[in-house]
């Protein structure tokens, strides 16, 4: 074999996918490039089948390298042709302008994703403020973390995913992971994981399937979806009934837990049981252990967050943890697992309606003088805050609803919810630009397509699960005709007369968002290219360049007012749609090994294919003999929103009640054609992604 050529170079960066952000050696210089997992803090030499097939796709036959747009402008029956950068810039400015001048300036709107570096997401949240001044901008974080942040903020007064290091999961006796399936959506994780229980720690799974990661636990508790705030609540029940409550850390560094106290007297742990399906005796042995542990973590993510009462599901299981004394203890506490690459640093730069860089408020007077004089800009012409991410993409098309779009890293047509209906929304819009690397199902609808760099073809930074800010390295350059979206904004922003205002180069738009977070929750003030290169990283907050970063929030103190985490009192709500006659089971949604969110790149890669080529729904060997379906069956998935077909998976992983779809795909197959958006959480604006109700039918064999 030849070794690499004279022209090869190696280049230290991150996996584009989940938020571990595994360390990746690039060779690059002749195409193909290749790469090797990098001995990284987070993944330490691993990498998932995710990130070893990931430049498979730098090349890829349908890769876009030009722009495209409608053959016939403002017919979208046209077909999409490729374009010079000239004239689909030229389309979108054209159709900004002529909204605003029209239907004022709210009816343009952005829509960003969690998959930008931390300068685009910035960057994109500036663009709508300053380029546009509209406050229509959300992204799809929304739909991911919105729940747990909200969580965070309350009963912390800070939203850190992760407030530890990944470390701390190793060095606890204990972990509760609920909703998590680590083992599947980031397995180089399960190493910290394993090493825990190589030490004889105990790890229990809440979880409606058995997942990979329920099968290496302990303990598996199985509730029904949807009622893990009761649970929670039981858990609580139990540990003051039981006199397991850590009274003096309560007490000290705590407030509102009689409140609670009073609350969760209703929640006996047998009517719990009849509620959940989980056993008595199952909910005695979790709060003994974790109340027991020297070190102990309870980890939440998208299966208890993404429900109408995500929030207070959240601040449930937070109830917990606070009462037993562990937040704030070194070596153990609350935290959520992020999902998206950049899910972390995506949501604290600006691109949610209503947030300025650092976590600020963009409803606070004091956040807009400070962010609009690092912009240069008046604080009087910064917008107000807007509509949430479904509020808006359902408001599309409307009368004082966004009627030109442009969306940056996100794929709504498959990974919002109610998509049929969104897609609708879509196609009532006046104009749509989306800047993608593939012709996604979003694409498809759209006015103009705008081809962007890949991962591995820009810098800029992520923020990984743990809020370590890492670098994202360019390690070759993008094909001929493609460009990154801090080179589309800074184009886009000088046809609208501001490109004074916007960088294209990484590392200025890195200073000036330290500039503008500075102060703020999330500061950046003292992150620099060359540390996070010289440290492997840097934890947020880092106020000044001699800073250390803080990898262990909330030692001391917590980041509310008066330095105290505040227990709340929640309480269950039935789901949103309820099992009845016509749809007589629960449906719930999620991720699978082989494929990455909506799948835009994932179902592209041949290797991944081989590892989860057909969208396969779960159900339970029982339900699948009263329905007579055998496996391998095509079935068809029927909710109040709409139908899809999937390949049968019989399992007894999961519930009987409970049928479980990916939502990796879209067209025929798409989970979230089913889902419910007609109930979002109250605080976070979730929809229930994880429950609602369904009707199952054998379509044809295998
Ligand atoms: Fe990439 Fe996540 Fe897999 Fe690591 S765990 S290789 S970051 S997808």
């Amino acid at each position: 074999l030849a070794g690499p050529g004279p022209r090869t170079r190696t280049t230290q960066t991150h996996c584009p996918y989940c938020s571990l952000q595994c360390g990746v050696t690039m060779t690059a210089g002749d195409r193909p490039a290749t790469l090797q997992p990098a001995d990284f803090p987070t993944n330490r030499g691993g990498l998932c089948s995710k990130g070893w097939s990931a430049p498979e796709l730098l090349d890829h036959p349908e890769r876009l390298t030009r722009p495209l747009v409608r053959a016939v402008p403002g017919d979208r029956t046209s077909p999409l042709v490729e374009s010079t950068w000239e004239e689909a810039l030229d389309r979108v400015v054209a159709a900004i302008e002529r909204t605003q001048a029209e239907h004022g300036r709210d009816a343009v709107g952005c829509f960003g994703g969690g998959g930008l570096t931390n300068e685009q997401a910035y960057q994109f949240g500036k663009f709508a403020r300053v380029a546009l001044r509209t406050s229509a901008i959300d992204y799809n974080g929304r739909f991911c973390m919105s729940s747990a942040a909200g969580a965070a903020n309350r009963a912390f007064g800070l939203d850190r995913g992760m407030p530890f290091p990944l470390s701390d999961v190793a060095a606890a006796d204990v972990v509760v992971l609920v909703g998590s399936n680590p083992a599947d959506t980031m397995p180089p994780a399960m190493q910290w994981f394993d090493e825990g229980r190589a030490r004889g720690a105990q790890h229990v799974v809440v979880d409606p399937r058995r997942t990979a990661t329920a099968r290496n636990a302990a303990l598996h508790l199985q509730p029904l979806p949807g009622t893990d705030l009761a649970l929670a609540n039981a858990l609580l029940h139990i540990a003051i009934a039981e006199g397991l409550v850590d009274e003096d850390y309560v007490a000290a560094r705590t407030t509102g837990f009689e409140q609670v106290r009073e609350g969760v007297g209703a929640y006996w742990p047998d009517r719990v049981e009849r509620l959940t399906g989980v056993p008595v005796a199952d909910q005695r042995r979790t709060v003994f252990a974790l109340a027991r542990a020297e070190r102990a973590i309870v980890l939440t993510a998208r299966g208890a967050e993404q429900h109408r009462s995500g929030t207070d599901t959240a601040q449930a299981w937070i109830n917990l943890a606070l009462a037993l004394g562990l937040p704030g203890r070194e070596g153990s506490g609350w935290a959520t697992v992020t999902g998206q690459g950049n899910g972390q640093g995506g949501r604290e730069h600006g691109q949610k309606a209503d947030q300025l860089p650092g976590y600020r408020r963009l409803a606070d007077p004091a956040a807009r003088a400070h962010v609009a004089s690092v912009w240069g800009v008046d604080p009087d012409d910064l917008p107000m805050p807007g509509k949430s991410a479904f509020e808006l993409l359902d408001a599309l098309g409307t009368d004082g609803g966004v009627r030109t779009l442009l969306v940056l890293a996100s794929n709504v047509a498959v990974s919002a919810p109610d998509a049929r209906r969104v897609i609708s929304r879509l196609a009532d819009l006046d104009f749509l630009a989306v800047s993608d690397f593939f012709l996604s199902e979003t694409a498809e609808l759209a006015d103009v397509v705008l081809p962007s760099a890949m991962w591995a073809e820009e810098d800029g930074t992520m923020t990984n699960v743990e809020g370590r800010v890492v670098r994202r390295r360019r390690a070759l350059d993008p094909p001929d005709g493609v460009r990154d979206d801090l080179q589309l904004l800074a184009e886009l922003a000088d046809r609208l007369g501001a490109g004074h205002l916007f960088s294209a180069d990484p590392e200025t738009v890195f200073a000036e968002l330290g500039r503008a977070s500075a102060g703020g929750a999330a500061d950046y003030a003292g992150i620099s290219y060359r540390r996070i290169d010289d440290e492997q990283g840097v934890f947020w907050p880092c106020p000044a360049p001699d800073h250390p970063g803080t990898p262990r929030l909330f030692l001391d103190r917590f980041a509310t007012p008066d330095g105290r985490a505040r227990f709340l009192r929640v309480e269950h709500v039935e789901a949103h749609e309820r099992p009845d006659d016509e749809y007589p089971y629960v449906l719930t949604t999620g991720r699978v090994l082989g494929q990455y969110q909506s799948g835009t790149q994932t179902r592209r890669s041949r290797s991944l294919q081989l590892i989860a080529p057909l969208p396969r729904a779960e159900l339970h060997p029982d339900l699948a003999r009263r329905l007579g379906i055998g496996p391998d069956d095509v079935v068809e998935l029927a909710t109040r929103r709409g139908r899809a077909r999937f390949s049968a998976q019989l399992t007894d992983d999961i519930r009987p009640d409970v049928v479980f779809a990916p939502f990796h795909w879209g067209g025929g197959s798409s989970a979230n054609a089913l889902t419910d958006a007609d109930a979002l959480d109250p605080t976070s604006r979730m929809p229930a992604f994880k429950v609602c109700a369904v009707a199952v039918t054998r379509v044809a064999g295998p």
